[in-house]
């Protein structure tokens, strides 16, 4: 990985050394990174004037327009004449998750409290971008944990699973990173992912069968070493939730 907060040391605030086209992040595409961030609500999406000449963004529109004209399309024909930019805008709003701050997004929301119980958050929806093809899949996810002094506040998991879904992925590494997250920050008894995800690459394309759902999960303390909680954790997955 290049870019984000993956690998490299890029500071908050001064991004200024990441990939050709990147130099400041597009609002949308802050906004996006804050709310994963901080959780503020949801606004309208209007892309900013300065965000549309951006420099760096021609480089990629050109990319778009050579893959239209591969396609045997005329990029210049009425319908597509914006769709280098609004592709551009897309996959800078669908990988946002590369720019967030673990670190910002767990700030002030674990707290010690004495439950030692398993917490399971369930039914997270999830959209990412398969990293081979850059198709969706999309699904939903589960995260359960046991305690070990320190709990996470409940709305933060499905931001965590946000900051790994909005990238290109694959399903089976995204499992595994809002496991080992949870772990390494929380540092709790044991923790359980469960990932059910319909893959755009292998409905839309070849003799797949629609509807296929995979599933991947990811086990790691109590959750890998006694059957009981890894049973308790399932049981929870297949539970019908209580009407409201
Ligand atoms: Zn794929």
């Amino acid at each position: 990985m290049k870019h984000g907060y993956g690998a490299s040391e890029v500071s908050h605030g001064s991004r200024v050394k990441l990939g050709a086209m990147d130099r400041t992040l597009p609002d949308r595409v802050r906004q996006l990174v804050d709310e994963m961030e901080h959780e503020v609500g949801e606004d309208g999406f209007e892309p900013s004037p300065a965000e549309a000449g951006s420099e760096g963004g021609a480089a990629v529109e050109n990319a778009v327009r050579e893959i239209l004209l591969e396609m045997g399309e005329d990029p210049q024909r009425e319908g597509l004449v914006n769709t280098p930019s609004r592709v551009r805008r897309m996959y800078r709003e669908l990988t946002a998750g590369y720019w967030v701050d673990p670190d910002r997004l767990v700030n002030n929301a674990i707290f010690d409290v004495d439950y030692s119980e398993m917490v399971v958050v369930k039914d997270i929806a999830f959209y990412s971008l398969c990293e081979h093809h850059m198709l969706p899949f999309f699904g939903q996810a589960a995260v359960a944990y046991i305690p070990s002094g320190s709990v996470i506040g409940l709305s933060k998991i499905p931001r965590i699973v946000e900051m790994y879904s909005r990238r290109l992925q694959v399903q089976e590494r995204m499992t595994k990173q809002i496991a080992d997250f949870l772990m390494e920050r929380l540092k709790p008894k044991g923790v359980g992912v469960v990932v059910e995800a319909s893959h755009l690459c292998a409905v839309m394309r070849g003799v797949r069968k629609p509807g296929t759902i995979m599933t991947t999960s990811h086990v790691l303390g109590l959750f890998r070493t006694a059957d009981r909680t890894r049973a308790e954790f399932f049981s929870h997955l297949a539970r019908t939730p209580p009407t409201i």
